[in-house]
This record gives C-alpha cells, sequence and structure tokens, in this order.
C-alpha cells in the first residue's frame, strides 16, 4: 500500500456514498455499519450484473432504461464518495467528476487505477477536489502466487513433465530449483513487496528495483533505483515484474534489459503488458535463452490470436486473470471501510493515486 496523504479535517455532516461498482448486498451492508454520519446508496438495478465474482464491469449487454438512467445520473449527482469508477472506465470517470461538484473522493476498485486517471485527462483542479485512491494491496497475494507458481513452473520443468504424463513416460532427470537462484523484483509495491516475501521463503536471493532505490523490506537483500535495472539483469536469474504502466515505466524491460539477462532465467509479468518490449521477449523465448516465462498481462490485450506466445512451448498465458479471487470484493470492501473511517476523522487515505505520476 501507498504512503498515506493528509485529507483534511473531521467531517461532522452527512455523508452521502454511492456504490458505483457491482458489489454484494452484504458488503454493502457492511459498509453501512462503518459510521452513523454515511448515507449508502446502493440500486443494484441500475449496475450491470457481474459476468463472474467480483467482476467489477458487469455484462457489456446491460443498457439502463430511460428511467433508470435519469435515476442513475441523479444518485451519481448526490455523491461525495463513490465505491467505483461508473463504468468501470475512463469516460466514467471523466463524466462524474464533470457532472458532480460535490464528489470528494473514488475509491477505485482496480489497483491499477491510476493509468484511468492519467487516461482521463483530469485539470490540476478536478485533481485537487477529488481524490483518487486504488485498490492496491488487494491482489498482492492472489499475484504472487501466481509469481511463484510461474517460477516453479519453469524451474521445474512443468511443461516436460505434462508431456511426460500424456506419454506415460518413465525417465529420471534432474530438475533445477528456486532455492539459492537470485530473484529480481521489478516494482517493489504491494505486490512486489509480497514477491519477495514469497521468494525469500524459498530461499532465493532477493534484489529489488523501484522508483526512488529506497525502502526497507525483509527479505530482500538490496533494492536500486529505476536507473539500475540493465545493470542488475545480468544477475536476474528469475526476473518478477510488477510495475505500474506510467509514461516512465513504459517499455522500460527492451531488448536491451531483456538481452542482459542469464541463459536459462525466467520471467514473470503481472504489473502491465506495455512495460516490456513483447517482441524482444517473443525473441528470447524462441532462442531458448529464456527457461519460460508466465505471463499474466500483455501489450495488447485480450491477447491477439496471432501473437506468436500463444504457440511457444515455454509460455504460461494467463488471461489477466491472476488477481481474480473470490475474496477480492471482501478485501476491497475491507480496504473502503477503513479508508471511510480516515476519510471521517479527516485521515490520510491510504493507496492515494498520485495526481502527477499517476500510480
Ligand atoms: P504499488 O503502487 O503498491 O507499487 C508500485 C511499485 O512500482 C512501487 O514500488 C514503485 O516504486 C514502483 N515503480 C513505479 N514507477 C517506477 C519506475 N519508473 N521504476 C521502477 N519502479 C517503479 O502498486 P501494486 O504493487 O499494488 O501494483 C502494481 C501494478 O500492478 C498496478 O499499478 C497494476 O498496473 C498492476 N496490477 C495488475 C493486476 C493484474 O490483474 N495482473 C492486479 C493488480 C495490479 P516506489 O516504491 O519507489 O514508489
Amino acid at each position: 500500500m501507498r504512503e498515506p496523504v493528509h485529507n483534511g479535517e473531521p467531517t461532522t455532516r452527512r455523508v452521502v456514498v454511492v456504490i458505483a461498482s457491482p458489489l454484494e448486498p452484504a458488503l454493502v451492508a457492511r459498509i453501512q455499519e462503518v459510521d452513523d454520519r454515511i448515507d449508502v446508496r446502493y440500486q443494484p438495478e441500475l449496475l450491470p450484473p457481474p459476468c463472474y465474482p467480483c467482476d467489477h464491469r458487469g455484462s457489456d449487454t446491460f443498457r439502463r432504461s430511460h428511467d433508470q438512467e435519469g435515476r442513475w445520473v441523479r444518485m451519481l449527482a448526490e455523491a461525495e464518495v463513490l465505491f467505483g469508477v461508473p463504468g468501470d472506465s475512463t469516460q466514467g470517470l471523466v463524466d462524474v467528476v464533470a457532472a458532480n461538484p460535490t464528489l470528494r473522493w473514488i475509491q477505485a476498485t482496480a489497483a491499477g487505477a491510476g493509468e484511468t486517471v492519467r487516461q482521463a485527462g483530469l485539470t490540476q483542479n478536478a485533481l485537487a477536489r477529488v481524490t483518487i485512491t486504488s485498490a492496491s494491496g488487494v491482489h498482492a497475494g492472489p499475484l504472487a502466487e501466481f509469481a511463484m507458481f510461474g517460477l516453479l513452473a519453469f524451474a521445474r520443468e512443468l511443461p516436460r513433465l505434462l508431456a511426460d504424463t500424456r506419454a506415460r513416460r518413465w525417465e529420471h532427470y534432474p530438475v533445477g530449483e528456486l532455492a539459492g537462484r537470485t530473484l529480481l523484483v521489478v516494482g517493489l509495491g504491494a505486490i512486489g513487496r509480497e514477491v519477495a516475501r514469497l521468494g525469500a521463503a524459498f530461499g532465493m536471493r532477493v534484489l529489488a528495483v523501484n522508483r526512488t532505490g529506497k525502502a526497507e523490506v525483509a527479505g530482500v537483500a538490496e533494492v536500486h533505483p529505476s536507473s539500475s535495472l540493465v545493470d542488475l539483469m545480468p544477475q536476474a536469474q528469475a526476473v518478477v515484474v510488477t510495475l505500474p504502466l506510467t509514461e516512465e515505466t513504459r517499455g522500460v524491460l527492451d531488448a536491451v534489459a531483456i538481452g542482459r539477462m542469464p541463459a536459462g532465467a525466467i520471467l514473470v509479468n503481472v504489473g502491465r503488458g506495455g512495460v516490456i518490449d513483447e517482441r524482444a521477449l517473443i525473441q528470447a523465448l524462441r532462442d531458448g535463452r529464456l527457461a519460460g516465462a508466465a505471463l499474466d498481462v500483455f501489450a495488447t490485450e485480450p491477447l491477439p490470436l496471432d501473437s506468436p506466445l500463444w504457440r511457444l512451448p515455454n509460455v504460461l498465458i494467463s488471461p489477466h486473470t491472476a488477481a481474480l479471487s473470490l475474496r477480492e470484493n471482501d478485501r476491497i470492501a475491507d480496504l473502503f471501510s477503513e479508508n471511510l473511517r480516515r476519510y471521517l476523522r479527516g485521515d490520510d487515505l491510504i493507496n492515494r493515486v498520485d495526481p502527477t505520476l499517476f500510480y
């Protein structure tokens, strides 16, 4: 979770909180119980039905009737606080900020909400008036598990095991292990810290890169600034990328950085596809220079059907689902409830999206 930022004075008035994203009624009730000063507005018939548990966008085919659209617009206009970006979209953010001058805070359901805020192109005045907090931290556990799953899959040769199983082949051969390898965690926020913790528990030597090069994190032997990334690559037998997509991080794992990874290295990306030069990655996987890659995120999503990544035997593809969990909404509701208490006290909010760095 990002460092909190001070938000203002304690609140004595009633605060209207609008639930603008599909959410289970029990969790809405839990949010209402946070404090008597809040007035939660929740009209599930105005929200698209979720396509799967914890879906925040809901069905694309959902349309509000004329009457429902009027009620939806009026409800949004009364909000001081929103749970979820309306429509889970950039346009939804732009529209609600423009239409509602009393809006003060939006709790997004995505950890990467900074990208939506950047794309919305809000004015500095709007960004000063409306605080946006992300769901950073909520997805750290599931994504760190996926990262370890990816590292283990290639260290312990899952593709060969699966092929041998299908062929009923009984052959003896030694496989690699994670213990003793050097793991480079790129991005040391909520996800990166959990990856580092698990990597250290597996006996890996953990190095990490963040923006500043400063952080004290248990299990991390060394923290470096982003400018050291390429120089660290020759040591990185395993790389787990957990970066947000910002102006600074786009394409940061370029052909030069990937070219410096040692032979047999494994790469996992759970941050954003746009931070890696996908063509250079494909080439390194094709050559067999990299042992494998486990990817949850891609430069273009859905991954185009003609992408070579689909056909490479040393690639595991997860369709941006590694963070999904049946407990996701529960965790977001907990984070929101804690932030609501802070908001009412006038305290700092957790996970405020930086209005200049956009993460
Ligand atoms: P945090 O905000 O907690 O951490 C981000 C980390 O990235 C920080 O350590 C930050 O450095 C570092 N960073 C930012 N810019 C740079 C840079 N230029 N060079 C090096 N490091 C940089 O985010 P989370 O860990 O919660 O999430 C990270 C990203 O993962 C999200 O923004 C989102 O895009 C993605 N994500 C993907 C999901 C999925 O479904 N696959 C789900 C959830 C998130 P510093 O510590 O110095 O600030």
